[in-house]
């Protein structure tokens, strides 16, 4: 049994076209993103109900001695593979005035989160790449995107989150900033994902990170998926879909902003983006922290 249903995905990156041009997806122009208000999120606990609920009845045995372990043996670890943003090799455009490359924000964000993720038991956390190059040695560039979300596919993993980090005009001193989440339009990943998405764009706007929404992106000239509804815009995500999980993007902070952009050059502050994503996730799965006797 599973506690994972996840709910989110992993968006995938492509910026909203601007002048990162990411990864390799031509069709990453942004314009208009449907905002998914934040109030749809009232039910995050929900989930936490089910969760334990199920977690007490599936072991059948009643007997003191046994409960403990039991529920812990037969929990299945969530799979989650965090996926950071280009590599050196391709897919994003910095310009030299921000003082940052959003491959390494992004790797730095991803390696934070992950280390914290295995501070908590039942999930075993991947990354698609841990260090410049890019994933997709054979192709790389527009291919590795694929190659991400293939990854996580064949890892069976419960949730795909990409990392990134925004921006617009892509000159110093740009006026939007703030943190976006994009999620899945596939019927049975929508509601989860906005909940899991809102945790993350909570957990983000302490570190003072305007929360801009969680947001669904769709493109009709993709076509549909098996659900008959819209393919989301993002590659990340479609892959995601077609792959059997769920695929999420989040784009922490504009570069080009001079708040968003400050905070980014702090390498303290991003790694507490990392930890703020992935208490966000844990918080979703229901996670616990390790005790210190289980290693
Ligand atoms: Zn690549
Ligand atoms: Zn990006």
């Amino acid at each position: 049994m599973k506690q994972r249903k996840p709910g989110c995905y992993i968006a995938a990156v492509l910026l909203a076209g601007l002048m990162l041009g990411g990864c390799g997806n031509p069709n990453a122009k942004a314009n208009t993103a449907e905002s998914v208000s934040a109030s749809d999120s009232e039910t995050v606990s929900e989930s936490e109900e089910i969760v334990s609920a199920e977690a007490e009845t599936e072991n059948g045995f009643e007997t003191e001695t046994e409960t403990e372990t039991e529920i812990e043996a037969e929990t299945d670890p969530i799979v989650i593979v965090l996926d950071p943003g280009h590599d050196s090799e391709y897919c994003t455009r910095n310009h030299p005035d921000l003082g940052v490359n959003e491959q390494d924000l992004n790797l730095t964000i991803a390696l934070a989160c992950r280390d914290r993720l295995q501070q908590y038991q039942g999930v075993d956390v991947y990354m698609t790449r841990e260090d410049g190059s890019c994933p997709d040695a054979e192709h790389q560039g527009e291919y590795c995107i694929e190659k991400r979300t293939g990854y996580a596919t064949d890892l069976g993993a419960d949730l795909f989150v990409s990392l990134h980090n925004n921006g617009t005009t892509g000159v110093y001193g740009a006026e939007v900033n703030g943190t976006e989440v994009y999620v899945s339009n596939y019927s049975a990943y929508t509601e989860e994902g906005k909940k899991l998405g809102q945790m993350v764009l909570d957990n983000l706007a302490q570190l003072d990170l305007n929360p801009r929404g969680v947001f669904v992106r769709t493109k009709e000239e993709k076509g549909h998926y098996d659900d008959g509804s819209v393919q989301d815009w993002y590659y990340l995500i479609s892959y995601s879909v077609e792959g059997g999980h769920p695929g999420m993007i989040i784009e922490h902070a504009y570069m080009d902003n001079p708040h968003d952009n400050a905070i980014l050059k702090d390498e303290a502050q991003l790694k507490a983006m990392g930890t703020a994503d992935a208490d966000a996730i844990a918080s979703y799965y229901n996670l616990q922290i390790k005790t210190k006797t289980e290693n």
